[in-house]
């Protein structure tokens, strides 16, 4: 049985649903429709019941608990369609591949999730993370133990050995860090049959990686070896999404049935072409380089790595556009999980990114966020609108996003925020001290020389 089925009959086996009205607030739907004002919500459980005057009528002959909202906004929770949330916000990949222990993260991921779901995350795909902690999470959430947005998880990302995104950090075989590595045909259809069995959602490829001394990420994989990783998850009813920082990884990625495009980076005629054939889903994941960009600097990140990114976010912005306008559905995601993108405070970037550089509406990066990512959840349908049926997953916020989007990413506008039916405290979580155990410690700045000891 499904989980919200669940919730719901054991909410029936103790008497009456809770129901609640939300009253008279201005509704953004998530569907693109413009903001619709005076519009009351109810919800009963974990489901949005009624709307409009009907929702007022039924709410009064129900005696429902009922929240003035007049004034505000009332919209879809957001959904952030790429999250690590096991990685624990580390400043370099030193830092992830070495100080990183199984039940530490794990209680640190939990930690995280609340930080997510204060931010108006209501739900979230984790695209890949460390020591199969996601699919936990995941669980640990669905069931009440954790308190968190519903999430959606994949587990290790696969590589091959000649890397990742770490470089020589990535082992000849086995796992690191969020890696595992597979090392031919037979070895990438038990990894993902077993990825399958431990609970991962989708399965995520690393198509690129960055090899020392190489200026940008080389395509790693073949065709034939992302095929076989499709055709196996597939098989069992689960998506793949693939890491694609150069063309020819998109292109092939595509081919070979990838369901989701991470990053797209310098993608080209022919990628562009393909994706727009096959309506294959794509994410940017713009915000890392777009926070890089623009405040990194505060934060004592490295300039050089700055410019590099800038130009991937001009050249492929205007291909995401293009995808845009061509029936793609795009993907709003944060690359949350990282020291330039800790949780709880990133999450609403892409969609402000959306505006500025691909020239989106506020509106139209607003549905991005909502009902668009949906997709990447697997959940169209359920989630990601404010229509009779839908989970109960609204945020009511002081402002008008649909005017300025950025609003999203302040946290002192919200009001109220929905999940599942339930109403979440707001009271911002503390955030936590790093650990003594995760973070790389130094046994000096330079090298102490015999000139500097005898100057
Ligand atoms: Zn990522």
């Amino acid at each position: 049985m499904a989980q919200a089925a669940l919730d719901a009959s054991s909410q029936r086996a103790s008497g009456r649903m809770t129901e609640l009205l939300l009253s008279g607030g201005t509704l953004i739907d998530g569907t693109g429709a413009g903001p619709l004002p005076n519009t009351s919500v109810l919800v009963s459980g974990d489901r949005i019941v009624s709307i409009g005057a009907d929702a007022d009528i039924a709410a009064a002959a129900s005696h429902a608990t009922v929240i003035d909202v007049s004034g505000l906004t009332v919209m879809p929770g957001l959904i952030d369609a790429h999250v690590h949330v096991t990685l624990g916000e580390p400043a370099s990949n030193d830092e992830l591949f070495h100080r990183r222990e199984p039940a530490a993260a794990a209680f640190v991921a939990a930690h995280s999730a609340r930080r997510i779901l204060q931010a108006g995350v209501t739900s979230f795909l984790d695209v890949d993370g460390l020591f199969n902690i996601g699919p936990a999470l995941r669980d640990a959430i669905a069931c009440g133990a954790v308190e968190g947005p519903t999430m959606k998880s994949g587990t290790y990302a696969l590589m091959t050995a000649v890397g990742g995104t770490a470089g020589r950090f990535i082992p000849e075989s086995g796992t690191a860090g969020y890696a595992e590595v597979v090392r031919d045909k037979d070895e990438i259809i038990r990894v993902v049959r077993r990825q399958v069995k431990d609970g991962a959602d989708v399965i995520k490829v690393h198509v690129t990686g960055s090899i020392p001394n190489r200026p940008s990420e080389i395509q790693v994989w073949t065709r034939e070896e992302l095929k076989v990783v499709c055709d196996t998850a597939h098989d069992l009813g689960v998506r793949v999404g693939t890491h694609c920082r150069g063309d020819g990884a998109t292109l092939d990625s595509i081919l070979a049935g990838a369901d989701i495009i991470w990053h797209a980076s310098y993608m080209g005629e022919a990628s562009l072409e393909a994706m727009v054939d096959r309506k294959v889903a794509v994410g940017p994941v713009f915000t890392f380089l777009a926070n890089l960009d623009e405040y990194g600097a505060r934060a004592g990140a490295i300039s050089s790595v700055s410019d590099v990114f800038r130009n991937e976010m001009e050249l492929t912005g205007a291909m995401m556009r293009r995808a845009y306008d061509a029936g793609v559905p795009l993907l709003c995601g944060s690359e949350s999980g990282f020291s330039i993108t800790p949780y709880g405070h990133w999450h609403a970037r892409e969609m402000e990114v959306f505006v500025e550089h691909l020239g989106l509406t506020p509106l139209e990066a607003i549905t991005c966020c909502t009902s668009t990512n949906a997709i990447a959840l697997g959940e169209q349908g359920e989630v990601g609108t404010i229509e009779v049926g839908r989970r109960a997953d609204i945020l009511v916020l002081d402002g008008d996003p649909s005017r300025d989007v950025s609003i999203l990413g302040d946290k002192s506008r919200f009001r109220h925020l929905l999940c599942r039916g339930r109403q979440v405290d707001l009271t911002p979580v503390p955030e936590r001290t790093p650990l003594r155990s995760e973070k790389v410690s130094s046994w000096s700045a330079v090298p102490l020389t015999w000139d500097m000891a005898h100057s």
